[in-house]
């Protein structure tokens, strides 16, 4: 690995030469909104295509997040049986593959342990191992069934709930662009925190995107050139809490009802599709680097740039 603090000045370099050259260039427009939980950051070629993405991005979030009272997830955890629209019946389908083929390490049916966890992150107080237990049992996405034909999905235990939150920000990401596309733009950058999708380029050249180094803010780990593709970070340093020395990140292990102790500290997914790459960084932190690369690679057109807590260590001294 490279030591990145020269790049980082590079990075520094480049937004500032890019806006002097930009005079001459397209102009581009920016704007960052609060939406699902999280900064949203637009760049367009075209300022009319901004106003579309948001409104696509919140039209998703009114539809998959638990935390809108009236959205379909909400309305689905609250019953146990919902005919479900063809964007939440997209997403579980999905989420099932990857529960499938991740060996059950991504599972969207985690919602009763994440809510115990953010309650532990927010009291930085550790849970009873006995809620552990009982929510574990409400826990699996074999106890979930999805009839693609009438459009229905059915939990198979009262008390069941499923959260997006490893998958929705990825699939309102690749919502956005389509309704871009559409709209006949060529250049623009959509990114939910960590989930992005490069469309186009900047006037010829490809968009730069920086991973952060999840131990200094301030510094980058690593620094990609992206052009029509997706990406997604996932870290241990945004919502946690350290007790007793210990490290809790809000990515769960659904195997053992606890906060993933994979080592992995920093999992960046390039793909296609940024619903891919959302899913596919969050099941990296749980299965660990060897088999996160490996289900990595049984995906086409994907790679992953993982980082554990001894490369990160081993990075910073060289
Ligand atoms: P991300 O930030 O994309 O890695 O997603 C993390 C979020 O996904 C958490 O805040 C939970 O809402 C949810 N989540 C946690 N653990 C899992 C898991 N093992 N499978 C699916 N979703 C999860
Ligand atoms: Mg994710």
């Amino acid at each position: 690995m490279r030591p990145l603090k020269n790049i980082l000045f590079l990075l520094i370099l480049i937004p500032f030469l890019i806006s002097i050259s930009a005079c001459s260039k397209n102009p581009y427009y920016k704007r960052n909104e609060f939406a699902l939980g999280t900064v949203i950051q637009i760049t367009c070629s075209d300022q009319r295509a901004i106003d579309i993405a948001f409104n696509e991005i919140k039209r998703v979030e009114n539809l998959l997040s638990k935390y809108v009272s009236d959205s379909e997830v909400s309305k689905l955890n609250t019953s146990g049986k919902l005919k479900v629209g063809p964007d939440l019946l997209y997403v579980l389908t999905k989420a099932k593959e990857f529960y499938i083929t991740s060996n059950g390490a991504f599972d969207v049916t985690v919602g009763p342990l994440v809510d115990i966890w953010k309650k532990a992150i927010k009291n930085k107080v550790l849970p009873q191992e006995e809620d552990i237990k009982k929510a574990m049992q409400l826990v699996g996405f074999d106890k979930v069934v999805i009839d693609e034909k009438e459009s229905t999905v059915a939990f198979l235990k009262e008390g069941m709930s499923i959260d997006l939150g490893a998958i929705g920000k990825g699939y309102a990401v690749d919502c956005a662009i389509k309704k871009v596309r559409d709209n006949g733009t060529k250049s623009c950058l959509i990114a939910i925190a960590g989930d992005i999708y490069c469309l186009g380029n900047k006037n010829g050249e490809p968009w730069q995107i920086g991973i952060q180094h999840p131990r200094n803010k301030k510094d980058l780990l690593d620094a990609l050139n992206l052009e029509n593709q997706a990406v997604s970070t996932s870290g241990d340093y945004q919502q946690m809490v350290i007790i007793g020395n210990k490290r809790y990140s809000h990515i769960i292990d659904p195997r053992t009802g606890f906060p993933s102790d994979s080592k992995v500290i920093s999992a960046t997914v390039l793909a296609p599709d940024c619903l891919s790459a959302d899913a596919l960084a969050t099941t990296i932190f749980v299965l660990g680097k060897t088999k996160g690369m490996d289900l990595v690679k049984y995906y086409k057109n994907t790679k992953a740039l993982i980082y554990t807590e001894d490369e990160v260590n081993a990075f910073d001294t060289f």
